[in-house]
């Protein structure tokens, strides 16, 4: 009798969803219906299962089993309708994903080595060609990250290699293809690819390193990991011991967001201490994004945006990408589409649906909502936010043109600062501390002081005989 309810609970859900849904993730969905029982959210998705569970279950009344039939064709054709209109949605408007981790797991898996992996059909990692087109994913920021304890070691190198690694993989699939400008990007019929660098580490503390590497096509910098920079501080404590005593944002660090701003590079907040963010938001003329953040007043997590950042990043008219990953959505490790989706109503409230993207954070971290595994999934949100009222135009914003505005924002500050020379501003060495760097300055001054040479010595004591033997004769 079990066996049997299980089985039609398993095809009315399969009928709910349609094809998309796996028999894997039925299971999952099932098992965790049951845990959750009658403490579920109230959304209409979960209503739907709600009203599945309460249906199939042995201990519910005649009574109610009888109301569930009248209510849940309902509500079954109202959320299948919007699963249908969320597709059609995002056929128009493609989603910008501000934050994907696959690079860094082809490190992991290949070490790099393309020619090993099949990306139409990976299996080990949440993100596949084919999981992105079902995903309707029009564009996405792959993130050229390295983790903090090559800081002031091989960072820089390791760096340009996930970059180099991003453009081959761009390059040798059909379905790719690299951009680095808003309008490349709008004109885009493939999967568009967008470089991003997760952390300030990479680039050494050196403009010229970060003018270097927008040259090779990146489009955002995030100013710190899980680690701080001699400049700028990490939301993260007690993970590395890199720079203790830097608890905002230095100097050198205003001067590189202003430098970031003119040279069109989206600054990143996420991973940022919430002063680093609300210095960096006192001084910056152009928007920034948290490419990778959900929101703090939900979910109390130092990855999460507090509100009054909220506040200033409506006046900045930047951008909180919405990270999926469970504990930054429920603050544990159980998170469901709702979940995120409460995510999406609370910062739409304070701040307004304009300063809301998606940046799904796949591959970069352990524990997905149900639902939301992997970047095929996609449209269960935007269905889940079209039964909570929210508009097509407030939805193309969140998929792909609040973004744009961003990013057209930034190229507009950058071509205004066209005339402005590269700025030659070099971190002072003390506060770099890193006794690997090498010293020019010193190597400078020891040549402009050196005695003179052997040769030079040999040269005048040739000089001085030839006198004296000329004045002799
Ligand atoms: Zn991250």
């Amino acid at each position: 009798m079990e066996r049997r309810n299980l089985l039609k609970e398993k095809d009315v859900l399969r009928h709910v969803y349609h094809k998309h849904i796996t028999p894997q993730t039925c299971d999952q969905m099932l098992q965790s219906n049951h845990r959750q029982n009658r403490r579920n959210i109230i959304s209409t998705r979960n209503l739907n299962i709600y009203l599945i569970n309460m249906l199939w279950m042995r201990e519910s009344s005649l009574t109610q089993r009888f109301l569930l039939w009248i209510l849940l064709p309902a509500v079954v054709s109202s959320s299948s309708d919007n699963f249908q209109k969320a597709l059609e949605l995002m056929e128009e408007a493609p989603l910008i994903d501000g934050h994907n981790d696959l690079p860094l797991q082809l490190r992991i898996l290949y070490q790099t080595r393309l020619s090993e992996a099949n990306l139409r059909n990976l299996t080990k990692t949440k993100t596949n060609i084919k999981k992105l087109k079902d995903g309707h994913v029009g564009a996405q920021f792959w993130s050229a990250y390295i983790m903090c304890n090559a800081q002031n070691q091989d960072a820089v190198r390791l760096t340009l290699e996930q970059i180099d690694l991003i453009k081959r993989m761009c390059e040798s699939y059909e379905e790719f293809q690299l951009v680095t400008s808003s309008e490349g990007l709008t004109q885009s019929d493939k999967i568009a690819c967008l470089i991003g660098i997760e952390g300030g580490h990479s680039i050494d503390s050196s403009l010229g390193a970060l003018r270097m590497f927008y040259d090779l096509g990146v489009r955002y910098m995030g100013l710190t990991h899980t680690c701080n920079t001699p400049w700028a501080e990490t939301s993260s404590v007690g993970v590395h011991n890199f720079y203790p005593r830097n608890i905002s944002l230095t100097d050198f660090g205003k001067e590189f967001v202003k430098k970031n701003e003119r040279l069109g590079m989206i600054i990143d907040l996420s991973h940022t201490s919430a002063s680093t963010a609300r210095a960096v938001l006192e001084i910056s003329e152009a928007p920034v994004i948290f490419s990778h953040s959900s929101a703090f007043g939900v979910c109390p997590h130092h990855r999460n945006v507090p509100d009054d950042i909220l506040h200033s990043l409506k006046k900045n008219k930047g951008l909180v990408m919405i990270n999926f990953h469970s504990e930054f959505v429920a603050c544990n490790k159980t998170a469901t589409v709702a979940s995120v989706a409460d995510h999406f109503d609370y910062i739409k409230k304070i701040a307004g649906a304009e300063l809301i993207g998606i940046g799904g954070d796949y591959d970069g971290a352990d524990g997905f909502p149900e639902g939301l595994e992997d970047v095929s999934k996609y449209p269960v949100l935007i269905q889940e936010l079209l039964n909570r009222s929210w508009n097509e135009e407030e939805l193309k914003g969140v998929l792909r043109t609040n973004f744009l505005r961003v990013f057209k924002n930034i190229e507009k500050v950058r071509n205004n600062s066209a005339s402005l020379k590269p700025s030659e501003v070099e971190i002072p060495t003390k506060e770099v501390e890193n006794p690997c760097r090498l010293n020019l300055k010193q190597y400078g001054k020891s040549l402009r002081n050196k005695t003179p040479s052997l040769y030079t010595s040999k040269l005048y004591f040739s000089l001085i005989l030839f006198i004296v033997l000329v004045c002799i004769w």
